[in-house]
């Protein structure tokens, strides 16, 4: 079908278009042919083209004069029930993908000079992690921290399931930020605006020293995440109720009220794995176990219950689990659509107690549990800026409301929108040694940029054809460069 388009002369099929030897055979066949127009049907542009960019041009032509026609997401993917009419629009889209390569003009890119500071939301451990790997390399850092002090939600976590002290950590870290001598750091800081493109951003930012506006030449977001209220289970009526962070701060100041409890009842999942949010939230398993072995060490009497749907203490942490079952730790499996049910009530010696009735999956039997005090694992959410801040520097969020790296194995720290990286929680929930990894995976990514004098900027400019815009705004909201705006004119409002 292709070769019978007007002005294809070759048309070949390829297994993997993308796979080195493909890629050497595409420049070959261009040079051999003296083909002046390349088009690869296949996948998504966003990942591949720049690589078929530099396969045509090292066959001597320019690169531009390349052209990606998506058969995949555009069609087998979204049409694989319907094979015969996915084929007939695989053919429309390669004929217009044939008609456009035809019109394409040979682009020249061109040199922009990249701002050697970099801008890092969130002063959590993500985000201090990230600005001392950049500031140690000797790049000046902006972080920005929405609270009155830096820590995040670090603040509120003692100790690690394996025993580090998060606390000592954590001072540790803030101190070296503190002296930083290119650190420079606002507090009780909101953005209020962000343009620019990768090298060359300008933020908005308003803190307790007043409005700035601040220029770098790269981004990180890492504001972290916050925990889920709990609007279920007593939480918020009872005082007996606490989250399992509260309950883990609680035991950390050795409350009287939560160490000499006769018993004390978990409950998982608290707000996730649900309709609203159907992700699970990673650490809640691993923190109530931790939270249990402390207790036990702290108490050897307490009785101590974790109501869960499925213990998700992965990797190495499964041995905490372990050995929280052998110190006599009751694990007790409920199922979703049977949840747990606490009610206020009275113990057979009188005492004024939680009464926790839930259907044990194993012994298909109701059980009632007398607690203290009851802790609910409640979810990871996205921190409340994460949609505004979005919006701002135009990075795209997850289904679940995390913000969405550009691809999960090839750029796992980036955005789709060049110069912005991410990190920590705000991604999606994960343990504090994964979110100093993921920092300095940012960082890295950061600094390869910033350590260039200069970025290529592409030379496929998009210009506004004034006569056919009718001023929808559209473009504006689009453009991850914020190069567009709406201005009124005697015809109406035109980009
Ligand atoms: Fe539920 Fe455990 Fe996942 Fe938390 S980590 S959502 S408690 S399964």
């Amino acid at each position: 079908y292709c070769k019978g388009l007007p002005h294809v002369v070759h048309a070949q099929e390829q297994l993997f278009s993308c796979a080195t030897n493909s890629a050497r055979e595409i420049t070959g066949m261009t040079r051999e042919k003296g083909l002046n127009r390349v088009i690869v049907a296949a996948c998504s542009p966003r990942t591949l083209e720049p690589l078929f960019r530099d396969t045509v041009r090292e066959a001597g032509i320019n690169q531009y004069y390349f052209e990606m026609a998506n058969i995949r997401e555009h069609d087998s993917w979204v049409h694989s029930k319907e094979k015969e009419e996915a084929t007939e629009k695989a053919k429309d889209i390669i004929r217009m993908s044939v008609a456009r390569a035809c019109r394409l003009e040979p682009l020249q890119e061109f040199d922009l000079p990249v701002d050697k500071a970099a801008l890092v939301v969130g002063g959590g451990i993500a985000g201090m992690n990230c600005a001392l790997s950049i500031a140690n390399q000797g790049h000046e850092v902006h972080l920005v921290e929405r609270e009155p002090e830096l820590g995040g939600v670090a603040r509120r976590i003692h100790t690690t399931l394996e025993g580090m002290d998060v606390q000592a950590y954590l001072r540790d870290l803030v101190s070296k930020v503190y002296q930083h001598r290119l650190i420079h750091v606002y507090h009780d800081a909101t953005i209020t605006d962000a343009a620019g493109y990768v090298g060359n951003f300008v933020t908005t930012v308003s803190s307790e020293k007043g409005a700035a506006a601040i220029k770098h030449g790269a981004a990180v977001l890492a504001i972290g995440a916050d925990l889920y209220r709990p609007a279920e289970y007593l939480y918020g009526e009872d005082d007996r109720v606490l989250t399992h962070l509260d309950l883990e701060e609680g035991i950390a100041k050795r409350d009287e009220k939560i160490v000499n409890a006769k018993s004390v009842v978990m409950v998982q999942c608290v707000g996730c794995r649900n309709e609203e949010r159907n992700y699970c939230s990673r650490l809640c398993c691993s923190e109530s176990v931790k939270n249990a072995l402390r207790l036990r060490e702290l108490n050897p009497e307490m009785e101590i219950s974790i109501l869960f749907r499925d213990m998700r203490t992965y990797g190495f942490k499964e041995d905490y689990y372990r050995e929280a079952s052998e110190k006599d730790i009751k694990f007790i499996r409920y199922e979703p659509d049977d949840r747990p049910l606490v009610e206020p009530g009275e113990s057979e010696d009188g005492r004024p107690v939680l009464k926790v009735t839930v259907t044990d999956f194993v012994l298909g039997k109701k059980l009632q549990i007398d607690a203290d005090i009851v802790a609910l694992a409640a979810a990871v959410v996205p921190a409340a800026a994460t949609k505004e801040l979005a919006g701002l520097f135009k990075v795209t969020l997850s289904p679940d409301g995390f913000f969405k790296e550009a691809h999960v194995k090839l750029r796992p720290v980036e955005f789709a929108a060049d110069g912005v990286y991410l990190c920590g929680l705000a991604h999606y929930p994960k343990f504090i040694q994964e979110t100093i990894n993921q920092a300095y995976g940012a960082a890295g990514r950061a600094l390869t940029l910033l350590s260039n004098d200069i970025v290529v900027a592409s030379g496929s400019v998009c210009r506004v054809d004034e006569k056919k815009c009718m001023g929808c705004g559209a473009c504006v909201e689009a453009c991850s460069y914020g190069a567009l705006e709406l201005r009124e004119t005697k015809q109406g409002m035109k980009v």
